[in-house]
């Protein structure tokens, strides 16, 4: 049975799924809820989304997808506070950065208001996929990609831009080892490195598993130039404390302009952080290391939140972080899950109801 919201036609499945799942026991995006949002570009146009029960794609073998890469996504959470309402945390950031990612691999933009209406009338009817359960929040990822088939290497002429939804746990448990890389690169000058495009993960699956192979759990990317500056983890922006300052490399064509990045920057400088937004040395953090004055590493990003760092390696050497008591990775997270589960002001107003 079709019925329709605002603009969106919505086919519901037959029998949820959902008291199947374990709620008490989330692993992180491998659960997805009963329904999904699909929108087709065809004939130059963004056609009228759909919302249908979670399933397979069928795809022409010769979608461009497959051959040429053409995909981009985002990645978002939804959160449910203690009187049951769902939230966002700045979606509208998320639309912006998917069209600037899509505009990189020529993809046509998409309309805000398809995002907007597709992801807030999706996430009304997929509330109570929403978790409960500490650290666990809804995962919701809208992702385009060619589906338009043909083998001259050219942009395709048909997309489907989806948004799907799984209940999730936390992404890492516990704190993370990385390994500051200086032979293979992430990104370049003038390429794809600031784009959330499909591609610039495949080519750090390798490395990373190296880097995995060694104890460690993820990679620090350096500058392909020199690899003598630190620029971010691959899924996550990296920040880090020399004495009491908190220091995060600039944005660039070749770093992502992360969400959590930009607010735990707000956030710092609104507890009286000092805040410096600079390129960090490689051979700066490790004299800081060793003299001591290096007391904290952390990625921000929206699957880990803010995940921290116990320790890094360079070359042959690991160089290990204090425990600190009263560290920032945790006053920052505290503050910034506490905007996000409406569990505190949000000074910013960067909470966003869905219902
Ligand atoms: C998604 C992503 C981040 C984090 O961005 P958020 O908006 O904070 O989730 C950082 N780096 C890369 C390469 C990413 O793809």
């Amino acid at each position: 049975m079709e019925t329709k919201t605002g603009n969106i036609i919505i086919e519901k499945i037959k029998e949820s799924k959902i008291t199947k799942v374990d709620f008490s026991n989330l692993p992180f995006g491998k659960v997805y809820s009963d329904h999904m949002l699909v929108c087709d570009y065809k004939d130059g146009a963004w056609q009228a989304p759909r919302i249908m029960p979670y399933g397979p794609v069928s795809l022409d073998p010769s979608a461009k997808i497959f051959h040429y890469g053409q995909s981009v996504f985002e990645g978002m959470k939804a959160y449910k506070d203690a009187e049951g309402r769902a939230w966002l945390f700045r979606p509208e950031e998320n639309q912006k950065r998917l069209n600037i990612s899509s505009k990189r691999i020529s993809i046509p933009e998409l309309p805000k208001e398809i995002f907007m209406e597709g992801l807030t009338t999706l996430l009304k009817l997929e509330k109570d996929w929403i978790p409960t359960t500490p650290g666990s929040s809804l995962y919701v990822r809208p992702f385009i990609f060619a589906s338009g088939s043909g083998l001259h290497a050219s942009p395709a002429d048909q997309y489907k831009f989806f948004i799907v939804c799984a209940p999730s746990g936390p992404y890492f448990a516990g704190k993370i080892k990385v390994l500051i890389e200086e032979k293979y690169s992430r990104a370049a000058n003038g390429g794809v490195g600031y784009a959330k495009a499909g591609g610039n993960y495949a080519g750090q699956f390798y490395p990373t598993q190296l880097a995995q192979d060694k104890g460690y759990q993820q990679v620090i990317w350096t500058d392909d130039n020199t690899h003598e500056y630190i620029e971010e983890a691959g899924a996550m922006n990296i920040f880090v404390r020399i004495n009491d300052t908190l220091m995060t490399s600039p944005v660039s064509d070749r770093i992502l302009d992360g969400v959590t990045r930009k607010s735990v920057i707000d956030i710092a400088k609104a507890e009286g952080i000092p805040v410096e937004i600079r390129k960090i040395r490689v051979e700066e953090l490790i004299s800081a290391s060793k003299n001591g004055s290096l007391k904290e590493m952390f990625g921000a990003g929206t699957a880990a939140v803010i995940s921290p760092v116990s320790g890094f390696g360079h070359r042959e050497s690991d160089y290990s972080l204090p425990e600190l008591e009263n560290s920032y990775a945790a006053l920052l997270k505290k503050r910034i899950t506490d905007i996000q589960y409406n569990k505190a002001e949000d000074p910013f107003g960067w909470r966003f109801q869905v219902g």
